[in-house]
């Protein structure tokens, strides 16, 4: 079935918002593909957890589910609620298991299917599970070394015996999830896959799904019956050190408020980083209350080597001194006198500043540059017209 477009949130105007950020449905469809290709002969899923890694739920599983895509995981029931109000059609995995007795009504409503992790899971799951042509059906989460969420190997044994006993559950899908995939050559990955396929041997009638972003890159055996990607739909990098093949998704843009001169000697912005040379600052009206991290400030703060960079007129400008609430400073110094004005943009991650350059930069990751984009930027989403 085709789905209209949802109503997409698009923040603030963009004369009043402090940045912009543009959100390419297509390159979003592309990744899917890429990764789809990547994953076969398994079939590729979505997950969709954190709003969609920050981007927007209902935009990204429109585009998704338009891509061929029909198996999508949450991390949340509140999210695999909000991905049924979108989707009437999708199978919906919820991550977190079931949390509460008084979760299990939403589940059934909204025909979620529980990643089921704990034992607390699988009783509450038996007496409260929804029924269709199929009893109870779940997926069963085993860990195999990330000592996060998942039953243990043998607690995945006894239940696959009960359970061919009983038939009380329906568990369409064994998983696990690797805790090194983006480091191929971590021994933990091998080890983590033989443990998990002598546990889902147990459930001849399930089908298993390993694989994240990265694992899909570890290819072979790994991949399963059904993958996992996340990160790597979004653009970021799925193995770390490597060229990146995804698509750009995401491109977050500040508005440059104010531009200063200053002279060497003076300091810039709190803590007083002291300047090292006559310096051109471009104000700019995003902060870390924007997810631009407080971490990504500049040289001069202490325990800072590097700061994180923007781009704008064909350069890279670096971060000066502390980010702030609300506006960040950017040392254009050495784009010459006038060559910035107000109302430019300084791209802080997107085609010309990759996101994970970004990342590195503010001491994370980009799967947080992008939870903590909140909701104060202009959202632009464009493509995803077929
Ligand atoms: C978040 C998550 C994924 C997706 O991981 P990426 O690294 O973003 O691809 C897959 N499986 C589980 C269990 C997750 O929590």
């Amino acid at each position: 079935m085709a789905y209209p477009p949802p109503r997409t949130d698009s923040g603030p105007p963009p004369h009043l918002a402090g940045g912009r950020l543009t959100i390419d449905l297509d390159a979003l469809t592309a990744n899917y593909r890429l990764l789809a290709q990547r994953s076969a002969p398994a079939e590729a899923s979505a997950v969709l957890k954190a709003d969609a890694y920050g981007l927007g739920l209902a935009p990204a599983a429109w585009a998704l589910w338009a891509a061929g895509c029909r198996r999508f995981f949450v991390a949340l029931p509140h999210e695999g609620v909000a991905l049924r109000a979108v989707l009437a059609e999708a199978e919906i995995f919820v991550l977190a298991g079931l949390f509460a007795v008084e979760a299990a009504a939403a589940y059934r409503e909204a025909r979620l299917i529980p990643v089921l992790n704990s034992q607390s899971d699988l009783s509450l799951w038996e007496a409260h599970g929804w029924d269709d042509e199929r009893p109870r059906p779940c997926a069963v989460h085993v860990d195999t070394g990330m000592n996060r969420l998942g039953l243990t190997p043998e607690r995945a044994r006894a239940l696959a015996e009960e359970n061919a006993l009983t038939g009380a559950l329906t568990p369409i899908l064994v998983m696990s999830h690797l805790a090194c995939a983006d480091t191929p050559g971590h021994p933990l990955n091998r080890r983590q896959l033989e443990s998990f396929q002598s546990v889902r041997a147990l459930f001849p009638q399930s089908e298993s799904s390993l694989c994240n972003s990265a694992g899909i890159f570890l290819g072979g055996d790994f991949l399963c019956d059904v993958t996992r990607p996340g990160i790597a739909l979004y653009g970021g990098t799925p193995v770390t050190g490597a060229a990146n093949p995804m698509r750009v998704v995401a491109t977050a843009e500040t508005r440059v408020v104010q531009v200063r001169r200053a002279m060497a000697g003076e300091t810039a912005s709190y803590g007083a980083t002291p300047l090292q040379r006559d310096s051109i600052i471009a104000v700019c009206s995003t902060g870390y209350a924007d997810g631009y991290h407080r971490a990504a400030s500049g040289a001069g703060v202490p325990l800072r080597q590097t700061a994180a960079k923007g781009f704008i007129h064909g350069q890279r400008v670096p971060v000066l001194g502390r980010v702030t609430m609300d506006l960040t400073l950017f040392d254009v110094t050495e784009l010459g006198p006038d060559a910035v004005t107000v109302g430019d943009h300084i791209e802080l991650f997107g085609p010309n500043m990759p996101i994970d350059e970004v990342a590195e930069g503010a001491g994370t990751v980009s799967y947080e540059l992008l939870t903590s984009l909140g909701r104060r930027y202009h959202r632009d989403y464009v493509g995803g017209e077929s």
